[in-house]
């Protein structure tokens, strides 16, 4: 057993402090990962907060975890030590459902163990990235290719493919009006892929403050949904919406933005319901759907696509000290577009 300094949450209300979480000995198939930088999810804020139901503390979270190959099991052969890795959102499954069988292990029947606050196959609760160390099944490592840096991998761990999955799944691409709602961490890199897919996007953000930023990154349009205005402008116009936002929204405001056969997804997972009236649904033909991050071989396919494609997110690199403060300003929108945390601040 391994103890390694991390921060965590103690309950749903007071402030993540610095303390120590146990890793696992090595596993034949494991591989220990010395961990460099951490992204903050909206995730991360709606579990520790108890939004999501009700969790067990000391609770680390992150799961947009990026480092190196520290040690190997006698039984890995995909890593080596010194490989530049990428952990995401799961850490495991039950390898024999259907869904897991067909490659699709994010959507395992019997549940894929989360990187945090899941119950691992020992039974005990698992602990993210807010960490110096973690220990990985091989299965569920990704490869970060060179032309990444690190701390600009890390969110692609859970904003990229969150976001790349979708936009695949849907056919974003030459001819499809793709908009974007909500541009934070996932919304910009929504974004991103999306126009490099080929796809005309439009960011629908609650203000123009960020107008600038959203056209740099390959919106072709940018319009505020605080302005009613924008729903009469832009009604049976999309293909695809994918919804980012970690609040309910007006469904169907932005349900009648979809043309025929259009479909909105929602990745955001507020802890509220959305509130889908069928009568949004039954002009256009429109579909409602959400998705859940993406399978380990998407991840790879999207690491090595932004790598090509020269995608990576805008992030503002901090401090072990400065997570309080970065979950406020989360909170308000305020960030551009994602914190990630220098973990040798915890060494
Ligand atoms: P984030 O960085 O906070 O971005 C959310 C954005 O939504 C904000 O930047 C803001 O964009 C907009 N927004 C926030 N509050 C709003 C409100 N009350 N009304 C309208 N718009 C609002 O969060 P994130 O890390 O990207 O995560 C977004 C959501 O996705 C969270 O709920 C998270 O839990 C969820 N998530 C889901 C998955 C999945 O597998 N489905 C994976 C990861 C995350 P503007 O300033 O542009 O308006
Ligand atoms: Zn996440
Ligand atoms: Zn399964």
């Amino acid at each position: 057993m391994l103890k390694v300094n991390a921060i965590a949450a103690t309950s749903a209300t007071d402030p993540l402090v610095r303390t120590t979480v146990e890793r696992r000995d090595l596993g034949p198939r494991d591989v220990l990962i010395e961990i460099r930088y951490a992204g903050i999810c909206h995730s991360d804020i709606h579990t520790v907060r108890g939004e999501w139901g009700e969790i067990a503390y000391p609770q680390t979270v992150g799961h947009e975890i990026v480092g190196r190959v520290i040690e190997v099991g006698n039984e890995v052969t995909r890593f080596e030590n010194g490989a530049r890795v990428g952990v995401g959102c799961m850490v495991n499954s039950c390898r024999e459902c259907e869904n897991c069988r067909a490659g699709h292990e994010q959507y395992c029947t019997a549940g894929n163990t989360g990187t945090y606050a899941s119950v691992d196959r020992d039974g005990t609760i698992t602990q993210g990235g807010y960490s110096t160390h973690i220990v990985v099944d091989e299965d569920f490592v990704l490869r970060v290719p060179e032309a990444i840096p690190y701390e600009k991998a890390a969110p692609l761990l859970c904003a990229g493919i969150t976001t790349y999955s979708p936009l695949a799944h849907w056919n974003a691409g030459p001819g499809k009006k793709v908009a974007v709602v909500g541009m934070g961490g996932l919304g910009h890199m929504a974004v991103k892929i999306a126009a490099a897919m080929g796809a005309e996007v439009t960011v629908l953000s609650q203000t123009l403050s960020k107008k600038d930023d959203g056209l740099a990154f390959g919106g072709g349009d940018y319009y505020a949904t605080s302005d009613a205005a924008t729903f009469e402008a832009l009604k049976n116009t999309f293909d695809l919406i994918i919804n980012t936002v970690s609040a309910p929204i007006d469904m169907t405001a932005h349900l009648g933005l979809l043309r025929l056969d259009g479909t909105l997804v929602s990745v955001g997972a507020p802890p509220q319901p959305l509130e889908v009236p069928v009568w949004a649904l039954f002009g256009n033909r429109r579909s409602f759907a959400g998705s859940g991050i993406g399978s380990i071989a998407e991840t790879q396919e999207m690491l090595d696509f932004c790598a090509e494609r020269g995608i990576a997110p805008e992030v503002e690199v901090i401090g072990a000290d400065q997570v309080n403060e970065a979950y406020e300003r989360v909170l308000s929108s305020d960030v551009r577009y994602r914190f990630v945390i220098d973990v040798d601040t915890l060494r």
